[in-house]
């Protein structure tokens, strides 16, 4: 849901000169995708557990990766998978050359930083500055941050995101209208 928000609000800071409805959906598949993809190196993450062979696979990418919150979780695991990203749908291009491949990518890459600031605010920490071995948080006193997939804080989040997004696009109603009709 975070990541939409960023999606959103980035999305009508900038808006695309030319929208096509396939770009459009591909790239909130690549946002929603994004907003997942850090957590590649959980091995009990949602989407392993959905996966044959599950388990193994997990664990073994999550020890390649150094474990959960390590180079996923860092700027440097968001360049270096924003330079492998863009190295894949430029490969990918010539199969679908009608989708804007430039906002597919921005749509993957907003999805990780969000992510990314989302776990921020858990009492866990991310590495951001990898190879630095420091974990931050926001706040920075880290028993008023949340613990993850718990609590009323973590709660709340869902529909407070959802009440926001909501209600910045009915703010923005005239410019959402505005690109749907370059389309
Ligand atoms: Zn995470």
């Amino acid at each position: 849901m975070f990541a939409l928000t960023g999606l959103l609000v980035v999305g009508l800071a900038y808006p695309p000169a030319q929208l096509t409805l396939g770009t459009l959906v591909a790239t909130v598949v690549a946002n929603q995708m994004g907003g997942i993809a850090p957590d590649i190196d959980q091995s009990t993450a949602p989407f392993w557990r959905n996966l044959p062979l599950a388990g193994f696979l997990g664990k073994t990418v999550s020890r390649v990766l150094g474990g959960h919150r390590f180079l996923t979780h860092s700027i440097l695991g968001l360049v270096l998978t924003g330079f492998l990203t863009k190295m894949f749908l430029e490969f990918l291009h010539p199969i679908i050359p009608r989708i804007d491949i430039t906002l597919v990518w921005w749509g993957f890459m907003i999805g990780i930083l969000s992510h990314l600031i989302i776990d921020s605010f858990s009492k866990e920490g991310v590495p951001w500055l990898l190879p630095l071995p420091y974990k931050f948080g926001f706040p920075p006193i880290r028993s008023w941050r949340m613990t993850t997939g718990e609590g009323v804080e973590a709660f709340l989040l869902f529909p407070g995101l959802l009440i926001f997004n909501v209600t910045f696009a009915m703010l923005h109603y005239h410019q959402i209208i505005e690109i749907f009709h370059r389309m």
